[in-house]
């Protein structure tokens, strides 16, 4: 049997999107446009600017910037050789872009701090659940160059929360913390090594092979068992250098200023290699164990790994699935815009009427369905009903000699006959 025979009988196969990925659909899509509308609207007023930036990128750019001993790096990044044998992959951040970015257009030249923010998917090879996807969303922003005053740390998480309050997120929390700077966290991080060494056999694989490849991931640590433990164990904030210390309270006294409550979190050091100094984590309700909705810090040496002048740098990025999630859970997340009118119209002319009246409701900003053949006004207006139209309008040959349409309201039934001029006032009131 040839191919092509066996194909007819086969049964069309149906296609899944692949695991960990997903749609995002209408009416969701309105929550995430409202969402990403705030964060533009939210940090133009902060001036930062837009920039758009490739989904995927030489491997190397990742491997060198977040470090290859991390979990992105060496179990969850999309990697593919190209055609000419680049090694390229999907991105699984973007500040490495970002900064890549900034050393490739020489926006050292431009005036300092330069402030971009970026929205897009991320894609890591996770182990899919409850707010942890493998292509997921991002909201994030980066300044570069310029000073790395306190309050420039202080300003950058300011604008987050002010972008987290407009945006409706209830019981937002920040965490705060210094993970100090090359020196004073090397210092600590061998005095954390020697003594999770010690405690070494009472410690999970994943911790235990922390130990030797980033022992600061193991205060990350969420297994029950190993918790009694980290708590014993020495904390950062006493082993910061001098200026690593004076920076960290300057960083709390400019938060206390602007009135932004946070708690310290000792613990919270971030799962990437390049920062330094000032890391902070937001969490949010609702969301189970993945309840961080943000992570940021300071990331000082960065450009200069890359291969670019010694530039200072800070930002975050926001999980865009996890605060609609959690918007969604608090009962915020109702689509507001529905259907203003669904045009019943029956007849030659009124269909003419229809067509004219669709048109100049929409160009004033009005949503109207206007069904394409002739149905029977009960069956339009039950349509109507289940599309959730606010308004039903009626258009018959009466309606159209008399110039008089009858405006039926949806929620109460009532009935009106108005002009197209008084429907357009009686929307636009809305
Ligand atoms: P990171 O880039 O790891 O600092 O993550 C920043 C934020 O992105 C986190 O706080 C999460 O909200 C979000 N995020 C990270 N990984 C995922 C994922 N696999 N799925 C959904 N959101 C994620």
């Amino acid at each position: 049997m040839s191919e092509g025979v066996s194909k007819t009988h086969e049964k069309a196969r149906k296609f899944q999107a692949i695991k960990g990925v997903r749609d995002i659909q209408p009416p969701e899509t309105e929550l995430w446009n409202r969402v990403e509308q705030t964060a533009r609207e939210v940090f133009g007023t902060y001036g930062y600017g837009e920039i758009r930036l490739p989904v995927f990128e030489q491997t190397e750019l990742f491997a060198r910037s977040i470090g290859a001993d991390t979990d992105v790096v060496s179990k969850e990044m999309y990697s593919f050789q190209d055609r000419d044998e680049t090694g390229v992959s999907l991105r699984p951040e973007a500040t490495a872009s970002v900064c890549r970015a900034y050393i490739e257009h020489g926006m050292q030249t431009l005036p300092q701090p330069v402030k971009l923010y970026y929205t897009g998917p991320m894609f890591r090879r996770e182990r899919p659940q409850k707010g942890r996807y493998r292509q997921f969303y991002q909201i994030g922003a980066e300044v570069l160059g310029g000073s790395d005053a306190p309050a420039v740390d202080a300003e950058v998480i300011e604008m987050l929360m002010v972008f987290f309050a407009k945006v409706g997120l209830d019981g937002a929390t920040l965490y705060v913390n210094s993970i100090g700077c090359k020196d004073c966290r090397a210092k600590y991080v061998e005095l954390l090594r020697a003594e999770l060494r010690i405690v070494q056999g009472r410690l999970g694989a994943d911790s235990q092979r922390r130990i030797e490849t980033n022992p600061l991931r193991v205060l990350d640590s969420k297994l029950e068992s190993e918790q009694s433990i980290i708590e014993k164990l020495p904390r950062i904030a006493e082993h910061l250098c001098l200026e690593c210390a004076k920076n960290y309270a300057d960083v709390k006294r400019e938060l206390a200023l602007r009135k932004i409550a946070y708690q310290e979190n000792w613990r919270l050091v971030r799962g990437l290699d390049y920062y330094m100094r000032t890391t902070f984590e937001i969490t949010a309700p609702g969301l189970g164990s993945q309840n961080a909705v943000c992570g940021g810090g300071r990331y000082d040496g960065l450009v200069e790994l890359l291969g670019g002048p010694p530039t200072k740098g800070i930002g975050f990025a926001i999980g865009e699935d996890r605060l609609i999630l959690s918007l969604q859970e608090s009962g915020q997340g109702k689509a507001e815009r529905g259907l203003d009118v669904f045009i019943a119209w029956m007849g030659e002319a009124a269909y003419a009427t229809a067509v004219r009246a669709a048109r100049t409701l929409r160009n004033a900003g009005v949503s109207v369905e206007l069904p394409p053949a002739a149905q029977k006004f009960g069956k339009a207006l039950g349509q109507a009903d289940k599309l959730g139209a606010r308004f039903a309008l009626i258009l018959g040959e009466d309606e159209v000699a008399s110039g008089q349409w009858t405006v039926k309201t949806l929620a109460d039934g009532t009935q009106k006959k108005m002009s197209q001029q008084e429907l357009l006032a009686v929307l636009g009131r809305r």
